[in-house]
């Protein structure tokens, strides 16, 4: 790239920094994950220089012949990931994905019964400090004190609450769903129902997960997390509600689309689609299932009493560190989590009592079974040890060690 680095040093510098970090580090942030070269290679191309409002053979300028190969391409494969009947490749990401949904399919003032963020939840689904919130009326159901989600409180407060929607999805639950009760209890009351898959969608594609797309009215997704493309949303829905979907992404809430990114979605699509990538996802589910034994063992508080998916979420206020402390400690270690909320959470956000991990990217790298032992190892070293930064150093350099052996991106230089 040196086009970059001779006009703009700077960012070049910054870019080779980054590079480096992600390099040397293990990436255990449950929604992040390393594309590949021919993903990156479609999201730097000339793609980014066209304008396409509409959609394919409906466009509002010239010139999108090439552009519309690109976006059906990215449907038709992502369609047959999933099983679906109508697919929308254009939201810019998963947050303006789901407004587009609720924007859609609902008037202002309607109910929506999401999962409480807490308990696993997102922001998107109608957290008090989101613009969304004011729109629409959430109402939040919760997990059992087992960790499981509670259909029977669920199918209480969708009797109480008559609500215009049921959302399943969340960013911090790692167990199954059960799909088939969730659009039970949506019947029963006459709810509409949506799933956001934004964590999940790539074990789900893999046909490791259950998948709600046959059953469900809609279901959303990023692009970037399990599913291994670039940064992005997409709508997946049943025929009957193509149109306001369509139609509330664009001209209700976007205008021109990113054809670049849904250049490298086409691109991440047809690596899912490769028996690889189902060998993949089941790596990512065993090394989850390595790291709840390890961590477990060594006295750690997992929720939901473990993990069906890729991601853990961990108590540590037991082991004498909140929620911050534990992130950073483990950052000074080379070991980059994120501090997080367990369900009903006594602590503030700022500073919760968990931390959540994730396997997704270190499972793109390579690492197996034997690397995961080794990793439980060094997370319960640098939280025992969170004050003592000579420790976290010295595991720091472990970690480069191993990281050295599993190679990221050889050939790219900023
Ligand atoms: C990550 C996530 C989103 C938001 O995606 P962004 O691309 O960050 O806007 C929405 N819903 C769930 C469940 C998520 O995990």
């Amino acid at each position: 790239m040196t086009n970059l680095s001779a006009f703009d040093p700077a960012t070049a510098a910054s870019l080779a920094r980054e590079l480096t970090r992600q390099r040397e580090g293990l990436e255990m942030i449950p929604s992040e994950n390393f594309v590949s070269e021919a993903v990156l290679e479609a999201l730097g191309s000339i793609a980014t220089n066209k304008y396409s409002e509409g959609y394919p053979g409906k466009r509002y300028y010239g010139g999108c012949e090439f552009i519309d190969e690109i976006e059906s391409l990215a449907i038709a494969r992502a369609k047959q990931l999933f099983g679906a009947e109508h697919i929308n490749v254009q939201p810019l990401s998963g947050a303006p994905a789901n407004v587009a949904v609720y924007s859609a399919l609902l008037s202002p003032g309607d109910k929506i019964l999401g999962m409480d963020l807490s308990h696993g939840g997102h922001l998107t689904h109608g957290h008090p400090v989101t613009y969304m919130a004011k729109i629409y009326d959430f109402i939040r159901y919760k997990t059992t004190t087992d960790g499981r989600i509670d259909y029977d409180n669920l199918h209480a407060m969708a009797i109480e609450h008559k609500p215009k929607m049921i959302l399943a999805g969340y960013s911090a639950y790692s167990r199954e769903i059960e799909y088939e009760k969730v659009k039970a209890i949506a019947d029963e009351v006459g709810a509409i129902t949506m799933a956001d898959i934004a964590h999940i969608a790539g074990l789900i594609a893999a046909g490791e997960m259950h998948n709600p797309v046959p059953l469900f009215d809609v279901v959303t997704t990023t692009t970037h997390k399990t599913l291994r493309g670039p940064r992005g949303g997409m709508i997946i829905c049943k025929e009957i509600h193509k149109k306001a979907i369509d139609k509330a992404v664009f001209p209700g809430l976007q205008g021109g689309p990113h054809e670049n990114v849904i250049a490298a979605k086409a691109v991440a699509f047809k690596e899912a689609l490769e028996p690889s990538f189902k060998e993949y996802a089941k790596q990512i589910k065993a090394n989850a299932k390595i790291l709840e034994k390890e961590l477990a063992s060594r006295g750690y508080r997992l929720m939901f009493g473990g993990t069906d998916n890729h991601l853990l979420l961990i108590d540590v206020t037991p082991k004498g560190v909140t929620g911050a402390q534990a992130e950073k400690a483990l950052d000074l270690a080379g070991i980059t989590v994120n501090k997080n909320m367990i369900p009903d959470d006594p602590r503030s956000p700022m500073d919760p009592s968990g931390i959540r991990l994730g396997t997704p990217a270190i499972t793109t790298r390579g690492m197996e079974e034997e690397e995961m032992k080794k990793i439980a190892g060094w997370i319960d070293e640098a939280i025992m040890n969170a004050s003592d930064a000579t420790k976290l150093r010295q595991i720091r350099e472990e970690v480069k060690g191993m990281t050295g052996r599993f190679p990221l991106y050889p050939n790219l230089m900023y």
